[in-house]
């Protein structure tokens, strides 16, 4: 292969090779976008541009329905006549003269003697068609607007390699490669075309025979990457209806994150496993002679895209999760000879004679299954059939389709086993027929029945994320989701603290560490939840911030107050000395029987979650009004230690045990005027709540003395850039209709985090900057001790330089705190100011909510101060 000397490369400015796909071709808009980023390349570069064309969208499917030999080819060709003339009729050209002749040879072909037995080199002359047709109509319309374009058939430019010996009969024509070392003087003749600016065919090239070839459904992306390997070109750009290349297809994950940069290893990987955006084969021209690609949007083309190249950071993590489909599962049985030297080369040989590519393998001693990719193989019934015949004589055969292979791509992937603990939860739901993982450490494959993968991916995405294993905060790797790019996602608020900047800085330089809480954020979130019309009764869980401040602001807005220790009911009437008892919940776990007994004595509402207390504490309960948390037997949460229902769950009352409960509340007189559940903290799904009701009702129901159901709290905050606000609205609407649907109870909520953690930050002192074996850590003065969420439940909270807030995040950190514990970090891989130096002031956000209540002296380290600000900006 040679490379382009560097005097060449000044001599022509080099090539850029642009790719558009099927629907980038199908709009007159849109060819202009393909003739204005043309002549932009060429003319940004000084060089030379080089646009590769499919087919319009739909005709390759409508061309592949005819050499299949579908019965209605004569309609078929009609429509296909039509599609191209109306078309031309949008762009102004005149379809006689610029089509009449494409489209008479593809009539010709279609009444061509070898059209009855479809042989197929015919096939391949058919099909491609399309992109001739394209491409032509195209050049005429660029010509048209002035733009100096040559066409040229990309048969003379691009050689199928000789058949190889095992190949198909299918693949030595319709899937092909092609030689991308440009033999001496190739790239003189190439450039030696008169125009500046060239258009040609993309999936169809030169084959041995001189007839044509095509390379694979998809191959024009490989017709790009063979072009721009031959030219040695600068880049080669895949234009096609996504802004690049996503964590999954975004079509059936809305949140997929867009790969803004990554290597050739991953990207190979992701494409091979099933993201069609790219064809398999077009990364290894690219990557063997070090052609950078991207992948851009032809209908947004101002968008950053994905760019592959060697330099991309080698980041550890999932970045990807694809799916492929029509995937055939051959399994051979009970083989007789398992003991025997040789037996795995025996059923491979049927493959090879068969013209199969294996694509999965997994072996035991009496069976053997591999896995048929439907893009690699003809895999026709007649093809499978025989094959099947044939490994008869071996074993007991069975063939599984169709199937899909779900397969997790990234780096490292042995490595994140422990990360994946939901994800093997979710296939343990399915029948799971085969799991692989490749020896490159890249892929971990689950091949399933087709049918149950449907829906699954945009939840193992989810769950990806959630558990830490797709590493999404990596900015280098990982852009924006596609729903936000199109504009579907809720922005979070702007933060209070970036308007009381100046303020902050004088409390950190009064002392650090130091929580600082907004009251007028405290308020409003207090104020969103009042809007909420179908909730009758609020109470705010102090555990979440006891600070005598917050529990007086929220009693002002009209919130109760939810107690689970005798230390904290005593705390709230302590700072609110005329608190009206019967706005007090008590809800203790566990809790010894006297704090029942005060709780009674102070007035508060006690809710109980087991028999047991009844049974050995008659006296104490005798008479009451209760309410009665109950285990719905499920739970939810942001993450595993938060998650408060099911049976591994300490709390509530199992449903199995309710009318036992009951029964001993009768005896004892006590009157259940509540029921309560929370399934746990930070909960997203908004079926959730709808069921939860439900299920609470049908029991109310039962018990007959029930008046209010209380739904816990749990409301979500967002955290991270990729968090969306919580959707009240839609949460409203939902409890709006349960209480249309059990008009006899009143609705009670407890929320704790979502009121106060958005209104409080931790201030800190930067102490040192170290850099260690590559990795450059900032230390603050505050650890795990002042805010243990990121260490007890990786929490992610933003963490910014208040002292350079206006300099740009160019540097990344570790941030980490001065505790004597490895987990003892605030956040990995952080963008911060790169000047980020001792003594600036760190903060910390959404440290409002299980902040300072968790903190500790661990280490004698001092517990943080606590300052409130109300009022205006300072
Ligand atoms: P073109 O016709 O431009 O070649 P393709 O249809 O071949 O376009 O490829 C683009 C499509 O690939 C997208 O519309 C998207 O549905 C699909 N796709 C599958 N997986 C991914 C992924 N991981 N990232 C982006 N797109 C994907
Ligand atoms: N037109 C061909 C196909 O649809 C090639 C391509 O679009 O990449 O498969
Ligand atoms: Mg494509």
């Amino acid at each position: 292969m040679s490379a382009v000397s560097p005097a060449q490369d000044a001599a022509s400015g080099g090539w850029i090779v642009l790719k558009f796909g099927g629907t980038s071709v199908s709009r007159r808009h849109r060819w202009d976008t393909i003739g204005r980023l043309a002549k932009k390349r060429a003319d940004e570069t000084g060089g030379r541009v080089v646009v590769v064309v499919s087919a319009l969208s739909g005709v390759t499917n409508e061309l592949t329905a005819i050499t299949d030999g579908a019965a209605d080819t004569a309609q078929r060709m009609d429509a296909l006549e039509r599609r191209h003339r109306e078309f031309l009729a949008e762009l102004e050209l005149d379809a006689d003269a610029v089509l009449g002749e494409r489209l008479a040879a593809l009539r010709a072909l279609l009444a061509d003697p070898r059209a009855a037995s479809r042989p197929l080199d015919w096939q391949a002359e058919v099909l491609g068609q399309g992109e001739l047709l394209s491409s032509t109509l195209g050049a005429a319309y660029l010509r048209a607007q002035g733009l100096d374009f040559g066409w040229m058939d990309a048969r003379d430019w691009l050689d199928a390699l000789p058949p190889q010996p095992n190949q198909s009969e299918w693949s030595r024509r319709l899937s092909v490669n092609c030689r991308w070392e440009a033999d001496d003087g190739w790239r003189e003749r190439f450039a030696a075309q008169p125009a500046r600016m060239l258009i040609t065919q993309g999936f169809i090239a030169r084959h041995q025979d001189g007839g044509t070839a095509v390379l694979g459904r998809g191959g024009s992306d490989t017709s790009a990457a063979y072009l721009g390997a031959l030219l040695g070109a600068r880049r080669v750009e895949i234009w096609t209806d996504v802004p690049g290349m996503f964590s999954a297809n975004p079509r059936e994950v809305p949140d997929a994150r867009l790969l803004s940069r990554l290597g050739y290893a991953e990207a190979q990987e992701i494409t091979t496993t099933g993201a069609k955006v790219l064809h398999p084969r077009s990364i290894k021209p690219c990557r063997d002679s070090g052609v950078p690609m991207a992948v851009l949007d032809t209908e947004n083309p101002d968008l950053f895209g994905t760019v592959i190249d060697r330099s991309a950071a080698t980041v550890p993590g999932v970045k990807a999760i694809s799916r492929r489909n029509g995937v055939v599962l051959v399994s051979v049985e009970d083989i007789g000879m398992w003991q025997q030297v040789g037996y795995l080369a025996d059923v491979f040989e049927l493959f090879r004679t068969h013209g199969l590519s294996v694509d999965m393998i997994g072996t035991s001693q009496t069976n053997v299954t591999v896995s048929l990719d439907p893009s690699e193989n003809l895999l026709s019934q007649d093809v499978l059939s025989a094959l099947a015949q044939d490994l008869q004589k071996i074993g007991r055969v069975k063939v599984i389709v169709p199937c899909a292979a779900i397969t997790l791509v990234g780096r490292g992937m042995r490595s994140l086993l422990h990360r994946l603990p939901e994800v093997f939860s979710r296939f343990g739901h399915e029948r799971v027929h085969m799991i692989s993982q490749s020896s490159n450490d890249l892929n971990l494959t689950f091949v399933i029945d087709e049918a149950d993968a449907d829906g699954l991916l945009p939840q193992l995405h989810a769950a990806l994320i959630d558990n830490g294993a797709m590493p999404v905060q990596e900015a280098e790797v990982f852009g924006p989701r596609w729903r936000e790019i199109n504009g579907a996602v809720r922005p979070r608020p702007r933060p209070w603290w970036r308007g009381e900047r100046r303020r902050l800085l004088d409390l950190a330089r009064a002392g650090t560490p130091r929580y600082v809480y907004h009251l007028p954020t405290v308020r409003e979130r207090a104020r969103q939840l009042k809007a909420v019309a179908a909730v009758d009764h609020r109470y705010y869980a102090i555990k979440a911030n006891p600070h005598p401040a917050i529990l007086r602001a929220l009693v002002d807005e009209g919130f109760g107050l939810e107690c689970v220790s005798l230390g904290e009911l005593r705390h709230a009437f302590a700072a609110l000395p005329h608190l009206d008892p019967k706005r007090v919940l008590f809800t203790p776990s566990f809790a010894p029987r006297e704090e029942y007994e005060q709780a009674f004595a102070l007035g508060a509402t006690v809710t109980v979650d087991n028999v047991e207390l009844l049974q050995r504490w008659p006296e104490t309960f005798r008479g009451r009004s209760l309410w009665l948390r109950i285990d719905l037997g499920h739970g939810d949460g942001h993450h595993e230690k938060v998650n408060t229902g099911g049976k591994a769950a300490k709390f509530g009352l199992s449903a199995a045990r309710v009318d036992e409960f009951v029964e001993r509340a009768r005896t004892l007189g006590v009157a259940i005027a509540g029921l309560h559940a929370h399934l746990g903290s930070g909960v997203e799904t908004a079926g959730h709540w709808r069921l939860m009701c439900d299920e609470l009702a049908g029991f109310a129901r039962r018990i007959g003395s029930v008046g209010i159901l209380d739904i816990g709290g749990g409301l979500p905050i967002p955290y991270s850039a990729d968090d969306e606000p919580f959707d009240l609205e839609a949460w409203a609407a939902g409890l709006a209709e349960v209480r249309q649907v059990h008009p006899a109870f009143e609705l009670a909520i407890e929320p704790g985090r979502f009121l106060v953690a958005e209104a409080g930050v931790l201030l800190a002192r930067a102490t040192q900057v170290v850099e260690k074996d590559g990795v450059l850590r900032v230390g603050l003065d505050a650890g795990m001790n002042a805010l243990l969420r990121p260490a007890l439940y990786d929490a992610w909270h933003d963490i910014v330089n208040l002292s350079r807030l206006d300099e740009a995040d160019e540097g990344m950190f570790d941030v980490v705190g001065p505790i004597c514990e490895s987990s003892d970090i605030f956040g990995r891989r952080r963008r911060l100011p790169a000047a980020t130096a001792p003594d600036d002031a760190m903060l910390v956000a959404d440290a409002g909510a299980y902040g300072q209540a968790m903190a500790s002296t661990y280490n004698q380290r001092a517990l943080p101060v606590e300052d409130v600000l109300d009022g205006a900006a300072g």
